[in-house]
């Protein structure tokens, strides 16, 4: 049972380091350096090792420098680096592979556009949105992240994020989301019939100019605390959507490459969006993203007039192709699916024998665990989620918290995580609750 002293000497150095010169404006975690890792095992500059439940913020879906993976970049990177919107064998094949990958429900989708960063791709959401219908309104959801720049920001509603910004992008709308643990209406998923859907009619009603061009969610709410809406959910914003000549988009930047035990979290439901937002596991820790669309959505740009200067470059392609390599050769999708079972069903036991634990959900290897003062309040315990954090890497465990309240730990490991590293992580957070008590 490992007792790893943190932050160790050299990590308190680089942590010093860190504070002088950086601003710290990045999200807080615990004070430990990482140096390297492989699959799913991260190890410090100290030396010390964890299993890792972060996957480098849900990136890094293939494990950590997958030899694979590694062998394909470094190719890339030998061959030719950036090419600007001049095509490349691993753009095109990587585009044609992607369609081919979208699943039934979703083959509208027939092409892809390659970028760099989840937010770029939301952002190049909003504006072919806005472009193809000549409208101008974004319908989002409370507790939406869909990226920090500007328009991606505007279109989110996480609370207290928008303080201090000014005005944001114009013609942003919000509806509430389907956080059913703390439904803002009080009702139960049971017996509500999606009563928080029904306001986007009412959203519609009070604050449209009548110029809706899209929605855009994601399919769970990722930096508000890992929150999954009840079955059926997306199906019925899906369909509002159709019967209002609005276009669906989908924010699975942080949901795809089989984080949910699906490749895509679209297929749950068979959804198909015009519009899919895919990013960080797609290059598994190699900066890439995309977005995939209806061909004649994206007919109405004339060349040029949509572009990306490293969006599609032949090292991220060759990431990607990787990844999609891994992904079959070792069925991680499965994995994710039957590993993420086991966790889920053990997480749960958890949240009965621990007063703090208030809830565990999720679908393959995404689990949030949503930390309480006690059960009948729900009251948001964020320092005790952090102290969480702490003793979890002392035991070995690299974990990270997110949520509208910071009070909710992300179970998220890499998909090649084994049932046996599942199991000592789990039976580590079991000590760690014990001993906060
Ligand atoms: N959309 C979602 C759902 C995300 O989770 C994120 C990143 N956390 C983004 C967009 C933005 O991605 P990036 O940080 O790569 O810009």
């Amino acid at each position: 049972m490992p007792n790893c002293n943190i932050p160790g000497p050299k990590s308190a150095e680089y942590l010093q380091i860190s504070e002088q010169f950086e601003p710290g404006c990045t999200s807080q975690q615990a004070p430990i350096v990482w140096e390297s890792a492989e699959g799913c095992i991260v190890t410090d500059v100290d030396g010390n090792k964890y299993i890792d439940w972060t996957s480098g913020v849900l990136v890094t879906n293939v494990g950590h420098c997958h030899p694979h993976h590694v062998k394909k970049i470094q190719d890339a990177v030998a061959r030719l680096m950036n090419p600007y919107d001049f095509p490349t064998p691993e753009r095109v094949t990587l585009a044609r592979r992607m369609v081919q990958a979208m699943p039934a429900s979703a083959k509208n989708l027939d092409t892809c556009f390659l970028l760099t960063t989840g937010s770029e791709a939301t952002e190049a959401a909003m504006r072919v949105a806005k472009h193809y219908t000549g409208r101008h309104e974004i319908m989002s959801f409370w507790g939406g992240f869909h990226g920090r720049t500007w328009g991606a920001m505007s279109m989110a509603g996480k609370m207290g994020t928008k303080k201090q910004w000014g005005p944001l992008m114009p013609g942003c709308l919000y509806s509430p989301y389907a956080y059913c643990y703390r439904c803002p209406f009080g009702l139960k998923p049971e017996t509500c019939d999606f009563h928080c859907q029904t306001w986007m009619d009412k959203t519609v009603e009070t604050a449209s100019t009548g110029d809706l061009a899209a929605v855009i969610l994601e399919p769970y709410q990722g930096g508000a605390g890992f929150i999954f809406p009840p079955d059926g959910w997306l199906t019925r914003v899906q369909e509002w959507c159709r019967d209002r000549g609005v276009l669906f988009i989908v924010d699975e930047v942080q949901a795809s490459f089989g984080r949910t035990g699906k490749l895509f979290a679209i297929e749950h439901e068979g959804l198909s969006p015009n519009l899919l937002c895919l990013g960080k596991g797609i290059g598994s820790g190699i900066p890439t993203a995309a977005l995939m669309a209806e061909r004649g959505i994206m007919a109405t740009f004339a060349p040029g007039e949509m572009s990306s200067t490293t969006g599609g470059n032949p090292v991220s392609c060759a990431a990607a192709h990787a990844v999609l390599d891994i992904m079959e050769q070792e069925k991680l999708v499965d994995n994710s699916a039957t590993v993420g079972a086991h966790m889920l069903s053990r997480l749960k036991q958890l949240s009965e024998k621990h007063e703090v634990l208030g809830e565990a959900r999720g679908k393959g290897l995404v689990i949030g665990l949503e930390f309480v003062k006690d059960k009948q309040s729900k009251e948001p315990a964020a320092d005790l989620t952090m102290e969480v954090i702490t003793r979890m890497c002392r035991q070995g465990v690299v974990c990270g918290r997110v949520g509208i309240y910071g009070n909710v730990l992300r179970v998220a490991p890499p998909l090649v995580i084994t049932l046996a590293q599942a199991d000592r992580s789990i039976d580590a957070l079991d000590r760690v609750l014990t001993e906060i008590g």
